[in-house]
């Protein structure tokens, strides 16, 4: 292909894509092969300006106007931004802004890339007079009557003053959630993602949706700042939050090109716990006479740039549907992909959760599907991308693929309920070994499956006796007399490991790592939990009647009783041996959250200290919450504090706090 054909093909492609994200809100590729594709395209057009084409998309805002609404004329265009992809990116921009102003040194502003859709709101005399969607750049979409249904909106501002201000409506990830299970009972299709939903949302021609979908907004550019006396990006945020506009907190003045990298580092992980999409960090220049100097392409304004994160959603092809046995004999499909990178790591697999996770993604082999991999999350099947109904509708196996026994339905799950399923087994000897439980190095999947399978184990006691096969695990591909010793070994070593490490292992069916802490430290002693009843086990904080019966059947079965027996025999320690509980202290049944970067100790470590000190730690702020510790970088949990009133320490006043117990 000559580079004028494929120019003209990837115009073509982008222009089609463009259509069906701004218009339609249902994109048929991800992000990344968009951005792909784009970059692409930049990259021969410049390469062969002879092909110049004012109408290229590459030069253009993507969005057009849907019918059915208002048109709006912004009062300045809306554009959008230029892309930044690596450190070489961000830097080569810094570079360009020094060279076009002349200057050695500039401050940016660092701001996180809300994902969702970018709105315009006008008012006049401090009254909201319209909101507007980008469009085209030029026209827009007037949207007032979905807007105003956002209840951190004002509608009316703390001064009469005429203004314009630009942010980003996006829906939160927890309502996309509740949403789309409103979907599936409603047997409608799923939103594919936050974006999708808030765009899809806020051009419905009827606002009673919007008002039922709980979006958000966040507000990132106040137009005529310089009206106002206000000479900074930095001031202008302020300024906008002083009259009742939602910013974000999590933004950066950075003195350097390398803080801003430093800021892009740090988010690019921290992203995962916010409760909102971000794809990227944008940066600004600060100063706002400086905007005036360095002006704008027809695309984008030459004083911001967005930098964006690796592409976290794919689309690939499923290959297959197989299934696994878990310890608890839950079955679980995978999908089995066509392989593709996503997030820097090759995917091949995915997880299909259950029945009902495929049946309302409509899903068939062959199909062209989204997958999405956050952080160190399992990668996840989106949606499938063609729209049409599939042809040959799936259904759940009926008989375990291990052991051929027929599977039980329990709500949304199938298991398979033999206790002597051998996928079964093989689950629960990895869990044992697994490094929250008895941590036993060496011992992974692989080599429990191998074991299990040559016969060296076959249930949990097993494991002690491994050493009796020592000679022929040294002859197994793959070991020596050195390998097999370090995990003869390290078997050896776990039997010391304290009990609520063991009451994990042991994989009792709702008995996590929190609960076995708790019930470790109650007892001291597994032989304890012999004599325990129901009523007694429910009379612990946080244990219902079901962890409770569970408990209680466990203990009393009789095989469990007798394997229980048999580790005695073989001198695994029963007892309790980490710190006990220490009574009356300022965190003594405290609910606490902790978040960002703590100086002295991880957030884990500060957990379990505060455990020690009787706090209650959660991973998520609510009403509920006494107290929420942060430290350096804190997200949108400490956010939510203010916001709910809850109590909040510093890093600094933590760790005073704490010495001052110590020394007591
Ligand atoms: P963009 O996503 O590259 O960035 C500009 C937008 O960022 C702004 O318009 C604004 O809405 C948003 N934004 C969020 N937080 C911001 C902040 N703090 N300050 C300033 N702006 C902020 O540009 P775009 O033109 O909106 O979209 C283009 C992108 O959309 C593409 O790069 C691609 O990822 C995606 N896209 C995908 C498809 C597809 O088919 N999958 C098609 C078209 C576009």
């Amino acid at each position: 292909m000559t580079p004028k054909q494929r120019i003209e093909q990837l115009r073509e492609l982008l222009e089609q894509y463009n259509y069906e994200y701004y218009v339609l809100d249902a994109p048929t590729v991800s992000d990344g092969e968009y951005d792909r594709l784009m970059q692409e395209l930049i990259i021969l057009e410049k390469d062969h300006p002879q092909f110049y084409d004012p109408f290229s998309p590459s030069l253009r805002v993507g969005g057009e106007v849907a019918e059915g609404f208002e048109k709006v004329s912004h009062r300045r265009q809306m554009i959008s931004l230029d892309n930044a992809f690596n450190e070489t990116d961000l830097r080569d921009f810094d570079r360009r802004v020094k060279t076009l102003l002349d200057v050695k040194e500039v401050s940016y502003v660092a701001e996180l890339k809300i994902d969702g859709l970018a709105i315009s709101l006008d008012y006049s005399n401090g009254l909201l007079n319209y909101a507007a969607t980008r469009g085209d750049g030029e026209t827009g979409e007037n949207v007032t009557a979905n807007i105003k249904t956002i209840k951190s909106i004002p509608l009316k501002i703390k001064e009469s003053a005429s203004l314009e201000v630009r942010g980003e409506v996006y829906m939160p990830k927890s309502s996309l959630e509740k949403l789309n299970e409103k979907q599936t009972s409603e047997g409608k299709p799923l939103f594919a993602n936050t974006r999708n939903a808030a765009a899809g949302t806020i051009r419905n021609l009827d606002s009673t949706i919007a008002a039922s979908r709980n979006l958000n907004a966040y507000w990132y550019y106040f137009v005529n700042a310089e009206e106002f006396g206000i000479n900074t990006h930095m001031e202008a945020l302020e300024y906008l939050e002083k009259l009742g506009f939602r910013t974000n907190k999590l933004r950066k003045l950075c003195h350097s090109i390398e803080e801003v990298i430093d800021f892009v580092n740090e988010n690019a992980t921290k992203r995962h716990e916010l409760d909102y999409d971000i794809d990227g960090i944008v940066i600004k220049v600060n100063n706002l006479e400086s905007w005036e100097t360095l002006g704008m392409t027809a695309k984008s304004p030459r004083w911001a740039i967005a930098f964006k994160f690796p592409p976290e959603e794919v689309i690939t092809e499923l290959l297959d549907i197989t299934f696994t046995v878990g310890r608890t004999g839950k079955i679980t499909p995978n999908a089995v992909l066509a392989p593709v990178r996503v997030a820097g790591s090759l995917v091949q697999r995915a997880t299909l959760h259950n029945e009902d996770f495929i049946i309302s993604r409509d899903l068939e082999i062959g199909d062209k599907v989204i997958i999405r991999k956050a952080g160190d999350i399992i990668p996840e099947v989106v949606a499938k991308v063609n729209k049409e109904p599939s042809k040959n509708k799936f259904v759940m196996v009926k008989h375990c693929p291990r052991c051929s026994h027929e599977l039980k339905q329990i709500d949304a799950h199938h298991f398979c309920l033999n206790e002597l399923c051998p996928a079964r087994k093989i689950e629960g000897l990895i869990h044992f070994a697994s490094r929250n439980a008895m941590d036993i190095e060496g011992l992974g999947e692989k080599a429990v499956e191998l074991f299990f399978n040559e016969g060296f184990i076959s249930d949990i006691p097993s494991i002690y006796e491994l050493s009796k096969y020592r000679d022929e695990i040294i002859n197994v591909e793959g070991y020596s007399t050195k390998s097999t010793d370090k995990l003869l070994n390290a078997i050896e070593t776990s039997k010391s490991q304290s009990l609520e490490r063991l009451l994990f292992g042991l994989g009792i069916k709702e008995v996590g790592v929190k609960t076995a802490r708790t019930l470790a430290t109650k007892y001291g002693d597994l032989n304890a939990f012999f004599n325990v009843s129901i009523e007694e086990y429910q009379q612990i904080p946080d244990i219902g009647p079901v962890v409770a019966s569970s408990l209680f059947d466990y203990f009393n079965n009789e095989t469990n009783r007798e394997m229980i027996k048999r580790l005695a025999l073989l001198g695994v320690n029963f007892k309790y041996s980490g710190p006990a509980i220490i009574e009356d202290t300022p965190f003594s049944g405290k609910i606490i959250v902790l978040t960002g970067t703590l100086s002295t100790m991880s957030r884990s470590e500060a957990g379990e200290l505060l455990q020690q000190y009787g706090a209650k730690i959660r991973s998520s702020v609510s009403k509920a919450t006494d107290l929420v510790i942060y430290g350096e970088s804190a997200g949108s949990k400490l956010t939510k504090a203010e916001e709910l009133g809850i109590k909040t320490m510093n890093d600094a006043e933590f760790k005073e706090l704490l010495d001052k117990i110590k020394g007591e």
